[in-house]
């Protein structure tokens, strides 16, 4: 299939660029190059130079490339940004976003694969969490994907669309050819903080908080294997050949990691300390967020490949050294 990726030149949406390359798909990227870097796009794949509500950009695109579906992965995704500037929030990920599929269903597109998150869910009842529970998202970011979500399922109940909704939980690593990795500025997470500060490029991690209610105090997440969220949109794309898919699927391995088991696995990667500091709680952060992707599993036949946390810090702690900064 011609797949557009929305945000292809981003960390996730640059692994699904690679797999779909690699499952003999002809992806195109539409980014703006605000967040993503345009090296992170593998050569001979187009690049279109964009911002995502640009109409004419998207016909054009949909035109000159015949294009199928679309892979939308171009929002913003720092949670505490996100409460400083929620009304940015709202406008990029959530009035964009509709305008984009706007043009893009009304150009013939119809099958839609969304990077959504966990955030939807909010403070869930109980762990692992699965997609039936309550969607109360506790901050702009986590309300802002809801409401992309719901744009769609709207879309698809009026037999416009077909879409799956892909819930991360934590995503993490670098590609294992070493060619891209996760590279945000700034940077807010755990496991690139706790790398950084591990080679004297960053400063000492602090850890956000040590009272939780969790085995050792501090928060557990369910860190995902980029490479993993990128094989699920590429089955998505399969199952989107089923008319009136609509679907919200949890992506995560189901075991739960501490920040305290993260520095300790990367050091172990590393072979050398992480400095750290302990702080006091993050406003908004959950004790424990992991997931059931047992959905995921009946539905697209996806279980991930990197189950082991080990895995994971590796391979970002090989891209972050391969680099020089
Ligand atoms: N965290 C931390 N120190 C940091 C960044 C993150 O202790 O400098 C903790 C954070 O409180 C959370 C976990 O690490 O429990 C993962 O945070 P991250 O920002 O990577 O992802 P999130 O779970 O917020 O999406």
């Amino acid at each position: 299939m011609n797949v557009l990726v929305v945000g292809g030149a981003g960390y996730i949406g640059s692994h699904c660029v690679r797999r779909l390359l690699a499952a003999g798909h002809r992806p195109v990227v539409l980014d703006d190059l605000s967040l993503g870097h345009a090296e992170s796009v593998p050569a001979g794949t187009p690049l279109i130079r964009a911002d995502m509500a640009d109409a004419e950009a998207l016909r054009s695109a949909v035109r000159e490339h015949r294009i199928d579906a679309a892979f939308h992965l171009a929002a913003l995704a720092d949670v505490g940004e996100s409460v400083r500037e929620p009304e940015r929030y709202r406008l990029h990920n959530v009035v964009k976003a509709a305008a984009m599929l706007d043009v893009l269903e009304a150009a013939g597109v119809r099958r839609f694969v969304f990077s959504s998150s966990c955030a939807v869910y909010g403070v869930p009842p109980r762990v692992p969490i699965t997609e039936d529970m309550p969607l109360m998202p506790v901050n702009p970011y986590g309300r802002t994907k809801l409401e992309a979500e719901r744009r769609l399922e709207i879309a698809a109940g009026a037999g416009r669309a077909s879409y799956v909704a892909l819930r991360y939980f934590n995503a993490a690593g670098a590609a294992s050819d070493g060619s891209t990795g996760e590279d945000h500025e700034p940077e807010t997470h755990l496991i690139p903080l706790a790398i950084g500060a591990a080679l004297g490029r960053r400063p000492p991690l602090t850890v956000f908080g040590t009272d939780y209610p969790t085995p050792d105090g501090t928060c557990q997440r369910d860190y995902v294997h980029v490479e993993d969220l990128a094989d699920a949109h590429v089955a998505a794309l399969t199952r989107l050949d089923r008319p009136g898919t609509a679907l919200a699927l949890n992506l995560g391995t189901g075991r739960p990691h501490s920040v305290r088991e993260v520095i300790a696995s990367v050091e172990r990667a590393g072979g050398r300390p992480v400095p750290h500091a302990f702080g006091p709680r993050r406003e908004g952060d959950p004790p424990a967020l992991y997931a059931d992707a047992s959905r995921a599993r009946a539905e697209l036949g996806w279980s991930p490949r990197f189950t082991d946390i080990e895995a994971i810090v590796g391979s970002a702690w090989r891209w972050h050294v391969s680099r020089s900064r």
